[in-house]
């Protein structure tokens, strides 16, 4: 049995100062659906636990200003069900609501969601005991121990932004939905408050995949926010998944689009399931904008996105799916004119 200490901060200083004075083994916690996992299976030790569920207002949700602004402990499905994002943002609604199971999401905080760690099984699985190294090598989980993914079952395994260290999918859906959407995260640590494009949050692993996202561990998110836009409306979240009552993404596109008549005028796309961050695929976005948009042309824009993918042993059905994600997806939120 290892000691673990609790504190229950109530202002978002008296946070950052537990987190300071515990030091780089402590952890936030906010609904705990996450954390809790990967410390039962010893991939997270935690020494100091510090609780933010008692600090006032951050839980906050806000469609009335100029842009919609979404507390850190906002529950994903208070998020899901605000009317203004539920009619006029589908792509971020409906990522929420593809996610998880209802119990979870009425747990789960859409911030801890931006954090949670990768569904890869040699990360979750390979801890081993704490005294141990662990049963399968793991760069995330122990830098520089190897990949045991890299030539082994890498069927749930990312085609994109993956490097020779780790193969490792981002799990999120929301991250997607955010993605595309050119969401700020907001951030209050040691050094005070500062935002973050969404598109700078998560690092690519190259040769530090233990190095998952671009903040201080001491920094905590306080909103997440997203410009208003009309182009919200004509857009979707499509996720296909091997368990449509809930599973984790086996590729996922999030779409919206600005047409005039039936040419694409703006197109935004990004893809989960498939890549080792949350990604957006321009190269799709260009392929379909100033054109008429037909089924034929978003397969291309489909395959536009995953010209320089590489598959690994039993990933390359990742490929196909992804790309048809795409093209289904586009044609789903341009159909939302009617
Ligand atoms: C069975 C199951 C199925 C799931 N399926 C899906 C799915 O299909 N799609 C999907 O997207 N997700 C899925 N999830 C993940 C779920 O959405 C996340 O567990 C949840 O969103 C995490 O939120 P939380 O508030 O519980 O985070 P916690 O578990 O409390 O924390 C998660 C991480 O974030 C940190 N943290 C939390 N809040 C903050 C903050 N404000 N500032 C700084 N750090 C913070 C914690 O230190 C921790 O590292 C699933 C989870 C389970 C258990």
């Amino acid at each position: 049995m290892r000691p673990i200490n609790y504190t229950r901060a109530e202002t978002l200083e008296a946070a950052v100062e537990a987190f300071s004075a515990a030091g780089a083994d402590a952890r936030y916690i906010a609904g705990g659906t996450t954390l809790y996992d990967l410390m039962k299976l010893g991939v997270e030790q935690p020494t100091h636990l510090i609780d933010l569920t008692g600090i006032a207002g951050l839980n906050a949700i806000d469609t009335d200003g100029d842009v919609l602004r979404f507390g850190a402990l906002a529950l994903m499905s208070d998020v899901a069900y605000t009317p203004a994002v539920h009619e006029g943002y589908p792509v971020l609604s409906e990522s929420l609501l593809k996610a998880a199971s209802q119990q979870l999401r009425n747990m789960a905080t859409v911030g801890g969601n931006l954090l949670q760690r990768t569904r890869c099984m040699y990360f979750r699985n390979g801890a081993g005991s704490a005294s141990t190294v662990g049963v399968y090598p793991c760069n995330r989980r122990q830098p520089g121990s190897g990949c045991a993914a890299i030539g082994g079952l890498d069927r749930g395994h990312a085609v994109l932004g993956a490097s020779d260290a780790c193969t490792a999918v981002s799990p999120g859906d929301w991250p997607v939905a955010l993605m595309a959407m050119d969401a700020i995260i907001e951030l209050f640590g040691p050094g005070g408050a500062r935002s973050i494009p969404i598109a700078e949050f998560y690092r690519l692993p190259g040769e530090t995949p233990h190095l998952q996202f671009n903040i201080d561990p001491a920094e905590l998110i306080t909103a997440i926010t997203v410009s208003k836009t009309p182009a919200a409306r004509l857009s979707t979240y499509h996720k296909i998944r091997d368990r449509e009552s809930f599973a984790f993404a086996l590729a996922s596109a999030a779409v919206a689009v600005e047409m005039d008549g039936g040419t694409v005028r703006t197109a935004r796309i990004a893809l989960g399931g498939v890549a080792t961050v949350p990604w957006r695929a321009k190269a799709a976005e260009e392929t379909v904008v100033g054109k008429p948009l037909t089924p034929e042309l978003a397969l291309e824009a489909g395959q536009a996105a995953f010209r320089n993918a590489r598959a690994g042993q039993h990933n390359a059905l990742k490929m196909d799916l992804g790309l048809r994600v795409i093209a289904d997806a586009l044609m789903i939120a341009a159909e939302r004119r009617a």
